[in-house]
């Protein structure tokens, strides 16, 4: 898809929507791959030159997703793509799958989300 000025705001709308509906932080949003290279490399490692092959990139420890716009076909695989990586914010330790992938359709379909609490490593009577 071609980005525009309102193609960007059309998906950092989709964004703000969807993270509230999965109660997490709206993450940072990347839309170029130029974005990416510019964004310092500690945050991107692992997925930076090699991003531009995806269509959507989650840098879950610094709250960072990088939608591939140019990439993208058509609105759909858009919506997708943002959904998916709202997801794997939202479930950090869940790796792609079945489950993954029902929760992508629940979240499409408007389905909220409770916070995500990392289980307590001390318990206590
Ligand atoms: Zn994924």
């Amino acid at each position: 898809m071609k980005l525009d000025p309102e193609l960007s705001l059309q998906i950092l709308e989709k964004v703000g929507v969807y993270s509230n509906r999965f109660s997490i932080a709206e993450p940072k949003i990347l839309l170029t791959t130029k974005e990416v290279l510019d964004t310092p490399k500690e945050m991107t490692e692992g997925r930076r030159t090699s991003a531009y092959k995806y269509y959507g990139v989650s840098y879950l420890q610094h709250n960072l997703v990088f939608i591939n716009v140019r990439k993208i076909p058509d609105e759909k695989i858009l919506e997708n793509t943002i959904v998916h990586e709202l997801i794997h914010m939202r479930f950090p330790y869940l790796a792609h799958g079945k489950r993954f992938n029902k929760l992508v359709r629940q979240g499409l379909k408007g389905k909220l989300f409770p916070p995500y609490r990392k289980r307590s490593k001390i318990s206590a009577i």
